[in-house]
């Protein structure tokens, strides 16, 4: 199969677009696209400084390479989320993370080591807290931290690496369970909430998971080819598999499906309307927005997590 651009041997076929391409060509498309997208939905300005949330996967150091590439101030966030179980996955993402920003002087990596600054790891963490489901853990950990860090340094703008397989396979769990406050806020950007939440954007939310891994190889970035332990767990996974299906059968299923969804959103605002008497304030204790009467819930898990240890301590014999 050759390069639609120039004839030469195409490294990639995606049939969706109906368009193949050569390594030199896709990568500059990647690029290209990842610009018209920022524009389209108005997720930043040339002037902003953007914090990258960088787990050491190939999206999100795919997302860093394109907004260095493109000229954009996009610095890093890494969380060390403290996730062994016999793998190593956050040792070998973060030495991942490391080499990437190495190679990018022009760029600031920040990171949060979840054990060292909140006294537990997230798999610790959720056995008290979440009946040992990390997921929950992690996700309610990870979104606090990169609003925090966002917020205490000065970005307006936090960007995730969420692809359209991330995306879709989201948006048919939200679907199934009809879910409106979360298809509401579902999007390529959720604007800055009240009491310091900082606005959040997906640049790559319209590329397949497959486009952004050949970019990723293409790109020579060593990423960790490994999914988290727990992700096998993930009902995500099954969505993605069922939305695999269709796509097979018809080529660019999980596409008209994602942008269908926010066409007929913008068209019908009343579909999905604001949820009342939700009202948010600033958590007692950090400061963050929360729904909750008092505490938020990130502040009232580690302060469970900490009481249980103190316990467990106190309870052990010398
Ligand atoms: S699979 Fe679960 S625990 Fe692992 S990084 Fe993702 S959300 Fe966190
Ligand atoms: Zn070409
Ligand atoms: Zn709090």
């Amino acid at each position: 199969m050759k390069c639609r651009k120039c004839s030469a041997r195409a490294v990639i076929n995606m049939r969706q677009h109906k368009l193949a391409l050569c390594k030199t060509h896709f990568i500059a498309w990647m690029q290209e696209q990842t610009e018209r997208f920022i524009h389209h939905y108005r997720m930043f300005a040339r002037d902003e400084r953007v914090l990258v949330a960088v787990s050491g996967g190939k999206d999100s150091l795919a997302l860093w390479d394109i907004l260095l590439t493109l000229g954009y101030r996009a610095d890093g966030l890494y969380i060390d989320l403290g996730i062994d179980e016999g793998t190593a996955y956050s040792e070998t993402s973060y030495a991942c993370v490391r080499a990437f920003a190495a190679r990018h002087p022009e760029a600031v990596l920040h990171t949060v080591d979840v054990a060292a600054v909140y006294g537990a790891s997230i798999p610790e963490a959720a056995q008290v807290f979440h009946q040992g489901k990390p997921c929950s853990t992690c996700g309610l950990a990870k979104r606090h931290i990169m609003n925090r860090v966002a917020g205490d340094k000065g970005y307006s703008v936090l960007a995730t690496g969420h692809n359209l397989d991330d995306e879709a396979a989201t948006l048919l769990g939200n679907t199934l369970s009809w879910s409106v406050e979360y298809l509401r806020r579902q999007g390529p950007v959720l604007p800055p909430g009240e009491a310091g939440l900082v606005r959040k954007v997906k640049p790559l939310c319209r590329f397949y998971e497959r486009e952004t891994a050949a970019y990723a190889l293409l790109r020579g970035i060593d990423y960790i080819y490994d999914e988290c332990p727990f992700a096998a767990d993930a009902t995500s996974l099954r969505y993605k598999e069922l939305l695999n299906a269709l796509e097979q059968d018809s080529p660019g299923s999980k596409l008209r499906f994602y942008l269908n969804f926010l066409r007929a959103r913008e068209q019908h605002p009343d579909f999905l309307p604001d949820e009342a008497g939700l009202t948010l304030h600033a958590c007692p204790t950090c400061g963050q927005a929360t729904t909750n009467d008092g505490d938020c819930t990130f502040c009232r898990m580690w302060d469970r997590v900490r009481r249980f240890k103190a316990q467990e301590v106190a309870t052990t014999p010398a």
